[in-house]
């Protein structure tokens, strides 16, 4: 029989240079577990083919997410190419208040953010291509981002994405070390009290 106590949520936030299999990652460790969602960042840029409002963005217009950044409704938010991405603050916030997990597509510039202002409750993983040969032949449809993978180091694990399967297995374990971290673990205390006869 499985006890669940009750727990302190975390943010996961995977970063990557675009075609290093990020995306793919993250869709096959929502499917296989069922105590983390996604963040969906609120963007300027408009949507892709395939891309709907609300499940993979919400596409706003440069005004209103001015509006958002200038009222504190981003929990970090960054210019990445020409376009605006912020992580809006109070799903997030009511995510991990009951528990359970947050996985966040962001990259280094708002992880830098998180790490400033919510360290205590953020994991981060950054996923490296196994070569640049592959990279690039992934990338010959998508935008070029160079900067992003100097700031590996910025990040406390890195992945190897040499096999999409091993990879969801590494974050899923990731995971579920994080999740047993004590500081997470705000319902051991009573458990252990109760264990005891207290
Ligand atoms: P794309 O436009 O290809 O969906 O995303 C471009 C980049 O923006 C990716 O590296 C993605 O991780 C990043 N990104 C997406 N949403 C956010 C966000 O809310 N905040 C930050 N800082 N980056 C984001």
């Amino acid at each position: 029989m499985e006890l669940t106590l009750p727990r302190q949520g975390l943010m996961l936030a995977l970063s990557s240079p675009s075609g290093a299999g990020k995306s793919t990652i993250a869709r096959a460790l929502l499917e296989r577990d069922p105590h983390i969602t996604m963040s969906v960042s609120c963007t300027t840029r408009p949507p892709r083919l395939g891309e709907m409002d609300g499940r993979d963005y919400h596409f706003i217009g440069i005004d209103l997410f001015l509006e958002m950044m200038e009222g504190g409704q981003f929990l970090e938010h960054a210019r990445v190419f020409d376009n605006f991405y912020g992580t809006p603050r109070g799903p997030v916030g009511d995510t991990l208040a009951s528990g359970r997990d947050v996985l966040l597509d962001i990259d280094w510039q708002g992880t830098q953010q998180l790490c400033l202002n919510v360290r205590a409750d953020l994991v981060t993983v950054f996923i490296l291509p196994p070569s640049m040969e592959e990279l690039e032949q992934r990338l010959r449809t998508r935008a070029q981002d160079g900067d992003e993978m100097d700031h590996w180091f910025e990040y406390d694990y890195i992945l190897l994405n040499t096999e999409v399967e091993r990879s969801v297995t590494r974050v899923q374990a990731i995971l579920d070390s994080e999740r047993l971290k004590r500081d997470r673990q705000i319902g051991m205390a009573a458990f252990v009290n109760r264990l005891r006869g207290r």
